[in-house]
């Protein structure tokens, strides 16, 4: 196959806030004319970006662009809830325990955090955008309890050291008396996602990489001896093309009927006064997933991270149509609000400033998209839902392959078996959503 199209284009419904809280970006660079690249990188998450430092080491002086169909940080990565974890976090399974070789992936997963860590050293990226803090996998009930328990056991069987919080450490950490126990594991970093993703563009802008926004690629296809990638306004004939378009893969006509296109959903609360803050108590900071993955994400940040706020992340949708509707937001922002409502009596009925959803993309037995799709077109792509740590690395190893390098990520990679295809539509939507909300219902209060 010698020439992409995009059949679908991005579409993001409410607001990217935690860019939103970091003020106006200054204008976008949008591509308007023709040039030419050595590498050109379509779409600027954490894949896109990572591709894009990773070239810069191994072939410093190679021409570098990226391609991003909105601005930098509006697309996932500034709607995701920012924990970049290291351990196993299999969304799948129960209690987080992957079924792969977890070691291989705990190792790999700190590689990215490392690589991660450095741009951040290296660009001068505020350092309240990248916490080293840990999280907790908190439980609000007995079978959750029960999770928490079969997952430390499974960490103390890895080597890993996590501590158990009673339902007194947890009320101190979080001001909530929803929790019964919490699984600390002190290797998660916290991330601003907004303020991290968009310092790592700046620093790569200021490396030589050339970033255009508004740019959203239409099409690319082989002329001559080079590819010549469109948008609507430019073009770019380049020497290879690297794909870290998350689900969009699809949208190229890559991996067809085997991507499921998931959509997320958040809530966070406006800046919380003195007074709103003295009724909830608890620490400035702190990070809790769910001990039952379907359950509810919640995370406190202070004025380092964009004010004093609560962001609640709950509910699924999968919609191959790659667009969430507003349906699907109204009902998340119903059960957020019931689900902060829960946890914070305190705090009940506050109105939520911001409500979005955000696009991931999973494949049903859990493998990325990150190898040749042909030569001099890469691909670094399908997180399953853990686009932070394993962006990072599907982005690296896209940027190693083209360069021609070999290491442990790109053979971990490789070594992964093609996505699953998925059962035809319309049963793929409704046979999942059925799933996903039954899950719902079983997570219950976690
Ligand atoms: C509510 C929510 C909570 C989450 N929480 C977490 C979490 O705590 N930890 C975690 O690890 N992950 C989390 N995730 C998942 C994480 O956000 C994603 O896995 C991650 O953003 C994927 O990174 P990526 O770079 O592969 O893709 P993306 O971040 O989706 O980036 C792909 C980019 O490609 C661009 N693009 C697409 N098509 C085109 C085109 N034709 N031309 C140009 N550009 C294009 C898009 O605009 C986008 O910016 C969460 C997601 C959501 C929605």
């Amino acid at each position: 196959m010698s020439s992409y199209t995009a059949r679908t284009l991005p579409l993001h419904r409410g607001p990217a806030a935690w860019s939103v809280l970091l003020g106006a970006q200054p204008s976008a660079r949008e591509l308007k004319a023709e040039i030419n690249a050595d590498f050109t990188i379509i779409g600027a998450g954490f894949a896109g970006l990572s591709a894009a430092r990773r070239l810069t080491q191994l072939q410093p002086s190679a021409k570098i662009v990226v391609l991003e169909a909105g601005r930098v940080a509006e697309g996932a990565a500034g709607r995701n809830s920012g924990f970049m974890i290291d351990l196993p976090h299999d969304l799948a399974s129960d209690d987080y325990a992957g079924a792969g070789d977890d070691r291989a992936m705990i190792a790999l997963n700190r590689r990215a955090i490392a690589f991660a860590r450095e741009a951040v050293e290296q660009y001068r990226i505020d350092p309240n955008y990248f916490d080293a803090a840990g999280k907790v996998n908190g439980a609000a009930s007995a079978a959750g309890h029960v999770h928490n328990k079969s997952y430390a056991r499974h960490l103390a069987s890895l080597g890993e050291t996590s501590e158990m919080l009673d339902p007194q450490q947890m009320y101190e950490l979080t001001g909530s008396r929803h929790y019964r126990s919490g699984l600390f594991t002190p290797g998660t970093v916290m991330l601003q996602p907004a303020g991290y993703v968009r310092g790592l563009a700046a620093g790569l802008v200021g490396d030589g990489v050339a970033v255009f926004e508004n740019s959203a690629v239409t099409g690319f296809q082989k002329q001559g001896g080079a590819w010549q990638v469109r948008t609507a306004r430019g073009a770019v004939s380049t020497g290879a093309v690297i794909l870290t378009v998350n689900g969009h893969l699809e949208s190229f006509g890559i991996e067809t009927d085997r991507l499921m296109q998931l959509f997320l959903f958040a809530a966070m609360t406006p800046e919380l006064d003195v007074d709103l803050m003295a009724l909830i108590g608890g620490q400035p900071r702190w990070g809790v997933t769910p001990s039952d993955p379907m359950g509810t994400t919640m995370r406190r940040i202070d004025t380092g991270q964009g004010g004093n706020r609560i962001i609640t992340r709950t509910c699924a949708a999968l919609r191959p149509g790659m667009a969430a509707t507003p349906r699907d937001l109204e009902r998340a922002s119903r059960v957020m609000q019931r689900k902060f409502d829960q946890r914070f009596p305190q705090l009940a009925g506050l109105p939520m400033q911001y409500q979005w959803a955000g696009h991931l993309c999973l494949s049903l037995n859990g493998v990325s998209v990150a190898r040749q799709i042909e030569p001099d077109v890469f691909s670094g792509c399908v997180q399953n839902g853990l686009g932070t740590a394993r962006g990072t690395l599907t982005g690296i190893a896209a940027a190693e392959r083209a360069c021609g390098y070999n290491s442990d990520i790109t053979r971990h990679f490789e070594a992964e078996h093609p996505p699953k295809r998925l059962p035809p539509q319309p049963f793929r939507e409704l046979g999942a959503n059925a799933v996903l909300r039954w899950k719902e219902w079983r997570a219950r209060d976690e």
